[in-house]
């Protein structure tokens, strides 16, 4: 052997040890240890080498057999017909070669296929003697499976009694037992709460429920069954297509796929295949892809079958929705509300359809569940547009020089201190608007087209004007006129585009109560929240004031929300903000307005002075008119009532003299409240 070849065959022996080894934590652990892709990926190298050299075939290559021997918790059954695997075609090339090879060997122009989906799950074996389910048994190694008759008879499209008066004597009928997606995310958000281990897919989900030594567990996961043949018979004659033998399954009680179709021709089954790959996404169970099948069993037994799959079906997998890929590092996102997010970065990969060269990991207890460290492989998953998960660590593959990954101790941005709430998974950081990051997400969600909409104010330009130093706050933003040469200066920004969003910051003031509120960010209040909050409330200085048990009376607020609004309208820096917003001229429609003659304080003459807290003087004059009274800027004998606020001068001493009735700004904002004005 040259030193070439010998490199060959080394290579060749070292797939099989590993494909094997691979193999073995699928089938018997329910713990893959690598993606299917990559299995398919070293199982196609296998078998390149064996089409060149079928003189080096061993006889414990994976391309010889199914899966593998059960494990020892089940009595082991020999299969009656054996339970073999699938042949794969990766492209339309391949399907059309199948099409060909079955033509050629057939000696026929068309070939009559039935094209189902390929229900990701794990096959099995039910036998059925006089209509009765006798034996429930997996795939196992194909020849012999493990007996889970009493984990099957709990599966409740499992009919324990075929729905006919006359019953084949014997009758093996094959099909998947899967876990809808809605079912599987329901298992392991359950498992993630109670701390136990999570499932990768629904597959293994699946196959590691019927594999459970107590059925009481395999009771309780939400498992489906649904047929896709016919495995063996005595005393009955099988219709003469594979499609009419599902369906008289379908007739004896067993689910079988409304998907399926019969169809003539390659082509036929491409567009079958584009069909289908196209609605997978909005399926409520996983397909991994499609499998064709001669559809006249008379041909199907002519054809017969290869090494380990039978020669008349083929798979054609879908693109790989699990792939692996490298952690490169692990950065720190902090939100809005000052959640800290750490996020993988990861050595782009296409998974899903898409290139993925990031992964959220949510918080500190996701590191640890999956026990992620830099440097380390990982099973990248992107199923239809759920955003890409990690959703194991390949740990066999950890380099040596990876590395743990450290939870900053302050925050990233600001390096403020962090705090975690007792019983919250999620860090924060408790720097405020006072941090740089969670300032621009404050901003970005303060104009959004839900809230206050300022059109021409994107998250770019918002990014600079925070790091610039223009805007602190989001009232800030109402003050940009006054810099319009900063704004020049901005990237992208002409003088057409300065004053258009200026304009639009203008026009913005005139908004929504309910945008408003939506607008400050409060944690937990979305839009529908903020609806309800302020449908309740009618003023502003009500909801300001609400106690959280005034809070919880709104329809759809919990304590939980409760407390994070009356926790934000108690800092001082929020009621600052929302002053200056007011002090800005940001305004909403009020409710009704009172016909003139009935307004409260008609005729009344107030002046306003001193410096307010709460409100602006404007604000109050304005309040104080739409109720009717005059507002007038000096005290004299006709002055009916003075407002002082903080450091009230010379007309706080005139009223004084002149005994005119004064008011401080509590005093005022309970009068404005109890008259309806805010
Ligand atoms: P297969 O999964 O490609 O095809 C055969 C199986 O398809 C059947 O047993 C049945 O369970 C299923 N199936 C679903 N719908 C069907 C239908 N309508 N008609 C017929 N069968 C249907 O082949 P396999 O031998 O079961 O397994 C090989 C595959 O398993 C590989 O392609 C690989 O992706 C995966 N595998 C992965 C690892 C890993 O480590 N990740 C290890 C071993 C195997």
């Amino acid at each position: 052997m040259s030193q070439e070849t010998d490199k060959l065959y080394q290579q060749m022996l070292a797939l099989i040890e590993q494909l094997n080894d691979y193999s073995y934590a699928y089938h018997v652990k329910d713990q893959p240890k690598v993606p299917d892709a990559e299995y398919d990926r070293c199982y196609l190298e296998l078998q390149a080498i064996e089409q060149q050299h079928p003189e080096w075939l061993q006889i414990n290559s994976p391309t010889q057999r199914v899966g593998e021997k059960p494990d020892n918790g089940f009595a082991n059954v020999a299969h009656t017909v054996p339970m073999l695997s699938l042949d794969n075609a990766f492209d339309n090339p391949a399907l059309e070669d199948f099409d060909q090879r079955i033509r050629k060997l057939l000696n026929t122009d068309k070939v009559q296929y039935c094209c189902e989906p390929k229900l990701d799950g794990a096959a099995i074996s039910l036998r059925y003697e006089d209509g009765v389910l006798v034996r429930g048994v997996t795939r196992g190694d194909g020849l012999s499976g493990e007996d889970i008759t009493s984990n099957i008879k709990t599966i409740h499209s499992v009919p324990l009694k075929l729905r006919t008066e006359n019953p084949p004597a014997v009758v093996e009928v094959r099909g998947e037992i899967y876990m809808p997606k809605e079912g599987f995310e329901k298992l392991n958000k359950l498992a993630l709460e109670k701390g136990e281990k999570m499932f990768v897919n629904p597959r293994n989900a699946a196959a590691g429920s019927l594999r459970q030594l107590d059925p009481k567990i395999t009771a309780a996961r939400p498992l489906v069954m649904c047929a896709y043949s016919i495995g063996y018979a005595e005393g009955w004659q099988q219709p003469a297509s594979h499609y009419d033998g599902l369906v008289q399954l379908g007739e004896w009680g067993f689910r079988i796929n409304d998907l399926m179709m019969q169809v003539e021709g390659a082509q036929a089954c491409i567009d079958y295949y584009d069909k289908l790959n196209e609605q997978r996404g909005s399926l409520s169970y996983d397909i991994d892809g499609i499998v064709y099948k001669v559809d006249q069993i008379a041909l199907q037994n002519q054809l017969g079958f290869i090494a380990r799959a039978p020669r008349w079906a083929i798979a054609r997998k879908f693109p790989a929705q699990e792939e692996m890929t490298q952690i490169e590092d692990v950065d720190f996102q902090v939100g809005r509300t000052g959640a800290i997010t750490p996020v993988a970065r990861l050595k782009p990969v296409f998974v899903g359809g898409v290139t993925v060269s990031n992964a959220t990991l949510h918080n500190k207890d996701e590191i640890a569940r999956l026990g992620i460290q830099v440097g380390d492989w990982v099973i990248v998953r992107r199923a239809g547009d759920v955003i890409p998960q990690i959703v194991q660590v390949l740990t066999e593959r950890r380099p040596e020089q990876a590395k743990a990954v450290s939870f900053p101790d302050a925050c990233p941005v600001c390096q403020s201190d962090l705090e975690q709430v007792e019983g919250e998974a999620v860090i924060r950081c408790t720097g405020g608007l006072v941090c740089g990051a969670q300032l621009k997400e404050s901003l970005k969600h303060f104009v959004s087209r839900k809230a206050l909409d300022i059109d021409g104010l994107g998250d770019k330009l918002i990014e600079q004007l925070v790091d610039q130093g223009l805007v602190k706050t989001p009232v800030d933003i109402f003050t940009l006129h006054e810099n319009k040469d900063s704004l020049l200066n901005m990237e992208r920004m002409g003088q057409k585009s300065v004053e258009k969003l200026l304009a639009s910051i203008d026009k913005a003031k005139h908004t929504q109560y309910n945008r408003f509120v939506y607008a400050l960010g409060i944690r937990e209040v979305g839009e529908a929240t903020a609806r309800a909050l302020t449908k309740h409330f009618d003023a502003l200085d009500e909801l300001l004031t609400a106690s959280p048990e005034a809070l919880i009376e709104v329809d759809d607020v919990g304590p939980v929300v409760a407390q994070h609004v009356s926790h934000f309208f108690a800092q001082t820096q929020n009621i600052d903000t929302i002053q200056g917003l007011l002090s800005a001229g940001v305004e909403w429609p009020k409710k009704q307005q009172l016909p003139e003659s009935e307004l409260p304080l008609l005729g009344k003459t107030y002046v306003v002075t001193g410096s307010l807290s709460r409100f602006s003087r404007d604000q109050v004059k304005d309040k104080l008119q739409q109720l009717g009274a005059k507002v007038s800027g000096s005290v004299s004998a006709k002055t009916d009532c003075l407002v002082a606020g903080e450091k009230a001068g010379s007309k706080l001493a005139k009223a004084q003299s002149l005994d005119i009735p004064i008011m401080d700004e509590e005093a005022v904002i309970a009068m404005l409240t109890e008259l309806g004005a805010i």
